[in-house]
């Protein structure tokens, strides 16, 4: 299939998964993990991760079924398991919707990462080494992390029509909250994701057109919704690790605007009123291992070629300044000393002419 056809196609796949969703949810049991759960209901559990060489896992979720037909969403928490607003978020969220009143599903991931999550790992899984959401779709033969994709693909995202992948700054990095609406290239399909971007509320959206079409190596999970039909964003609320309420709420009231606009419960969305478009964005990465001194902290504008930080040696020797590539916002810097080779150090977005 040529990407164009792929691209004309999935507004047509999204259309047909939408009403087959619709007309399958009045009624009838939402199956997931081999459990099933009957409308006007919820259920928790947890997916198996298949074991290999002795070591699996589990993905602990809550399906929260409406009495009346209407989309299946998928919020997932936890895809990097150190950046703990969203989990907080999922798990007050949980008891907020009464499924009497629910149009649709609600399938939350509470913590995909629970290897990641129970060994306190920034980036990483700590069987592997590998970021999960750089493995999708995953390989249920492969490593702990690829595993963990493969069943989360299988599971939540053929399970979803519309899908929320709710990060934040992971441990160490210092974040304002944004939102990545990515570009599919199908025009139609790509207004549906502004508007879930848009629903979300939070005031920066970068318009990403760098994720790769080809859904053998999709690597992230919301990529891997969209390739396959299915309208997602990336979200991003909270920072270092910490659990502070205005971060927490913020998820959220997110979610809640999201399944407002999907008219899944009742009330208006609260879509960001006067978004900051940010049409380019470079993660910039350490070129030594030691320590990052930032100059300037998250939210800051920046001319091109400023220096956002220093690094230095294990023996506090300066190494390098660490300049920005171009005149942005400061989205995300490293709010931590640790730096390693090839680690980010910030990200820059540059904000979009209106
Ligand atoms: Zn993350």
């Amino acid at each position: 299939m040529s990407r164009s056809t792929m691209k004309k196609g999935l507004g047509a796949v999204m259309m047909a998964a939408m009403v087959l969703a619709a007309s399958a949810s009045a009624g009838q049991d939402f199956v997931i993990g081999g459990a099933r759960v009957p409308s006007g209901s919820r259920a928790s559990g947890a997916l198996t991760v298949p074991a290999k060489d002795g070591v699996g896992t589990e993905i602990p979720y809550t399906v929260i079924r409406g009495v009346r037909p209407g989309p299946v969403l998928a919020l997932v928490a936890g895809i990097h398991a150190f950046e703990y607003p969203p989990i907080l978020a999922l798990y007050r969220l949980k008891d907020m919707i009464d499924p009497k009143a629910l149009r649709g599903t609600v399938l939350m991931v509470h913590i995909a990462n629970l290897p990641s999550f129970k060994k306190r790992t920034i980036y990483y899984g700590p069987d592997d080494w590998k970021n999960l959401n750089r493995v999708f779709p995953g390989d249920l033969e492969g490593t702990m992390s690829q595993r963990i994709a493969a069943v989360l693909n299988a599971e939540v995202v053929k399970r979803a029509d519309v899908l929320l992948d709710m990060h934040c700054g992971d441990g160490n990095e210092a974040l304002i909250p944004y939102t990545y609406w990515m570009i599919s290239g199908d025009k139609a399909f790509d207004a549906k994701t502004r508007e879930l971007a848009l629903a979300f509320g939070l005031t920066h959206i970068i318009i990403d057109d760098t994720r790769g079409h080809d859904l053998k190596n999709s690597k992230y999970l919301g990529n891997t919704a969209i390739l396959q039909g299915k309208p997602a964003i990336t979200t991003e609320v909270g920072y270092l690790g910490r659990t502070d309420e205005e971060s927490v709420s913020r998820n959220v009231r997110g979610a809640l605007s999201v399944m407002r606009h999907l008219g899944m419960i009742a009330g208006a969305p609260e879509p960001a009123a006067d978004p900051v478009w940010i049409d380019k964005y470079e993660v910039v990465y350490s070129k030594h291992d030691g320590l990052f001194t930032p100059r300037l902290g998250m939210g800051y504008y920046v001319r091109e070629g400023q220096v956002v930080g220093s690094v230095t040696d294990y023996l506090g020797v300066w190494r390098e300044d660490v300049k920005a590539p171009f005149t942005g916002i400061l989205l995300y810097v490293i709010g931590t000393p640790p730096c390693n080779t090839g680690e980010p150090l910030f990200e820059v977005g540059r904000v979009k002419d209106k």
